[in-house]
């Protein structure tokens, strides 16, 4: 497969041509046309796989795809990750292409100040990655007034494993309930236990799953 089979945008494919990513890897050739479908997927995947682009250029094809946008100024791409290393990482990836697309992305994480990303999240932003309880506690503490996730129709939760073994299911379930109904949602995770799979049915829709 190449990277001009898989339907995305020019400005997209220039800049992947700039990072010299020669072809899509085995999990980007898998997933792009199942979430490009608009489906709900499940990806079995460990880090290093390619999995980052695999949930990311589908979304910034989401949003892009959505014109007029729907008023309001949360984000409409919300990617959560279970530490502040990785949410970290998934910015810097999704950064090398926001910029050109004037798309704008903030990452929100614990363990550093809050004041940063909270006046980062007013400016309003469509996409946010965070660490679910850091992105609780900044939705509720402000009662709505910094951001809000009605915008939401294109959710990730990224190595959902891992978020479970930190115990991250409560907040997990309040952010999706707090998304649109409506939304897309891609899980991936390295393994698939029971309790990732019973998330995994509550929240997403007739998933495809895929796995490399
Ligand atoms: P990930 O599993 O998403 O953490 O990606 C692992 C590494 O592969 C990252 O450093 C990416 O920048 C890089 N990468 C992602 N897609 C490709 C590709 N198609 N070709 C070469 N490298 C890639």
């Amino acid at each position: 497969k190449t990277w001009h089979q898989t339907g995305l945008s020019t400005k997209i494919l220039d800049t992947i041509k700039k990072l010299n990513y020669e072809k899509p890897m085995a999990i980007q050739s898998q997933a792009l046309p199942i979430i490009m479908s608009g489906r709900d997927c499940i990806g079995i995947a460990k880090t290093g796989s390619g999995k980052t682009l695999a949930f990311v250029l589908p979304m910034l094809r989401h949003i892009k795809d959505q014109s007029p946008l729907m008023p309001g100024d949360g984000p409409i791409g919300l990617i959560m990750a279970p530490t502040r290393e990785l949410v970290q990482q998934i910015h810097g990836d999704i950064k090398k292409f926001a910029k050109v697309m004037a798309l704008s992305c903030v990452p929100v994480y614990g363990g550093s100040g809050v004041a940063q990303q909270i006046s980062d999240l007013k400016r309003g932003a469509e996409i946010v990655v965070c660490t679910p309880g850091r992105m609780i506690d900044i939705l509720c503490t402000s009662g709505g007034k910094i951001t809000n996730l009605r915008r939401v129709t294109y959710l990730v939760m990224d190595e959902a494993d891992r978020m479970f073994d930190m115990g991250f299911e409560p907040q997990i379930t309040r952010i999706v309930q707090n998304t649109r109904p409506d939304r897309q949602t891609v899980l991936f995770s390295a393994t698939f236990p029971r309790q990732v799979e019973i998330l995994a049915r509550k929240v997403l829709n007739k998933p495809v799953e895929i796995q490399v």
